[in-house]
């Protein structure tokens, strides 16, 4: 059995991150990736954009992930790859033992604490209802940017996007670059989900068009795709019958959100906060089972790369520093118009005021003010141009002076100036 002080699973940006601040902070650490490369998702996001905020830089998401990788390698920490955990359980003394499973079979592993860094996996077809035949020329955004970056081939010619997230966005971009045709971008929201430098750079250079309030309803083609048929919807994203129009494709790419990958959390009873589907956490990322850590995609979806770093950073100080004692924490409360906020709770242990909480809004707001209370009393006050839930915000407040206790009331609310 191999022994280690903190586990770390996933090889992605938040993964090495969170084990080179694990490993700063003296703990033995041990990375666990499925695939045979460090880097996550980024090995195939070959277009810049990465490292804005951390490294003022347009790094590539190979380039981002290089400077991690290296900073591992340089430290000598241990990995294994092509490794698959499959099961956590944990130990009556609160330790924990895994199985992963490998190329030379499985293997048992001893661990005082857990930094889950697993990502997310995108939606498919099947969970947006999309009627007709199954021929081939169906991809999620990131199977069809797999198939081009990183084994060079091209899979389709004339296409069709659902979606206007980020991942459909860039990848109308490059199967234009590689000499496909991209007939439209297709959105059922009656606003873009993606970035607005996505839109700008990805769409509008190039002249693809993006159609709002319309979807695809039904797919054509035996063995491959030749066509799909749009709708128009209304605001409850329902299809309107009458205005059906029929598009010869051979390709459907679907940029319809992505999914917090959970399923060795929810084995280890880790409650899920259903807002954003991932672990409910406290400010060092300690999700609602001791000694487990969540970072990254698998905590909740970021747009920028910087912030899954930091969060890897966090997660694997804390785990590393982790000592089981009895939990004195205190809920955030958020008001109705704000999606979510991570954290979800407040830890007091060892709390020295200064704290972290990020938040997106449900829907597009001009001038709205964003307020921390924290028993009555503002601690945090800002008035943005604008915010929309497409953006993630970050804000950074001092609460030493407050006096925190267990009962203390912790709300975070959105208002707008008359
Ligand atoms: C197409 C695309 C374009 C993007 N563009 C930008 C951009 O321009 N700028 C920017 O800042 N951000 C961008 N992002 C966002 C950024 O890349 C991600 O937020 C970030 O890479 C997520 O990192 P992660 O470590 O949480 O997850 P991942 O990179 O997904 O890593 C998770 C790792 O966990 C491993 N894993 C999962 N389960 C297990 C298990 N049970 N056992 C072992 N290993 C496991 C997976 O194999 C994977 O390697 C983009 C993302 C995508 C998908």
């Amino acid at each position: 059995m191999t022994e280690t002080d903190v586990v770390i699973i996933g090889g992605g940006p938040a993964g090495l991150e969170a084990a080179i601040s694990a490993n700063d902070c003296g703990a033995k650490v041990l990375l666990i990736e499925r695939e045979e490369r460090l880097g996550g998702i980024l090995k195939q996001c070959i277009h810049d954009g990465f490292g804005l905020l951390r490294f003022n830089l347009r790094l590539s998401g190979p380039e981002y992930a290089e400077r991690f990788i290296d900073e591992f390698n340089k430290r000598n920490l241990d990995s294994l790859t092509q490794a698959f955990v499959t099961d956590i359980v944990k130990n009556e003394d609160g330790s924990f033992i895994l199985k992963a499973v490998t190329k030379e079979g499985i293997k048992t592993i001893h661990s005082h604490s857990i930094v889950l860094a697993t990502g997310c996996r995108e939606r498919t077809g099947k969970q947006v209802f999309i009627h007709g035949t199954r021929p081939s020329g169906i991809y999620t955004a990131g199977t069809a940017q797999y198939l081009i970056n990183i084994l060079g081939l091209m899979p389709c010619k004339k296409c069709v996007i659902l979606g206007s997230g980020d991942i459909g966005l860039i990848m109308a971009r490059r199967l234009t670059l590689e000499g496909g045709k991209i007939l439209g971008v297709y959105e059922a929201k009656s606003t873009p989900s993606g970035l607005e430098r996505n839109l700008l750079q990805c769409l509008y250079d190039y002249n693809i068009p993006l159609y709002l309030s319309k979807t695809v309803t039904r797919v054509f083609g035996k063995e491959r795709l030749e066509g799909v048929e749009i709708a128009s919807v209304d605001e409850k994203m329902n299809p309107l019958k009458g205005n059906e129009e029929y598009i010869a494709c051979d390709g459907l790419i679907l940029s319809v959100g992505l999914i917090p990958e959970n399923e060795l959390a929810e084995k280890l009873g880790v409650e899920i906060d259903p807002r954003t589907k991932g672990p409910k956490t406290d400010q060092n990322l300690m999700t609602s089972v001791d000694g487990v850590f969540s970072c990254g995609n698998s905590l909740h979806v970021n747009d920028l790369v910087d912030y899954v770093t930091e969060s890897g950073q966090m997660a694997g100080k804390a785990a590393a520093e982790f000592i089981c004692k009895e939990r004195k924490e205190i809920p955030i409360q958020i008001s109705e118009d704000l999606a979510y906020s991570v954290p979800q709770l407040l830890s007091l242990n060892e709390f020295n005021g200064k704290f972290t909480i990020y938040f997106r809004v449900k829907k597009e707001e001009e001038k709205p003010t964003i307020r921390l209370n924290v028993d009555g009393k503002e601690v945090f006050k800002k008035t943005y141009l604008f915010l929309r839930p497409t953006e993630m915000q970050k804000i950074q407040v001092d609460l030493s002076a407050c006096n925190l206790q267990e009962n203390s009331l912790l709300k975070l609310e959105m208002s707008k100036e008359a």
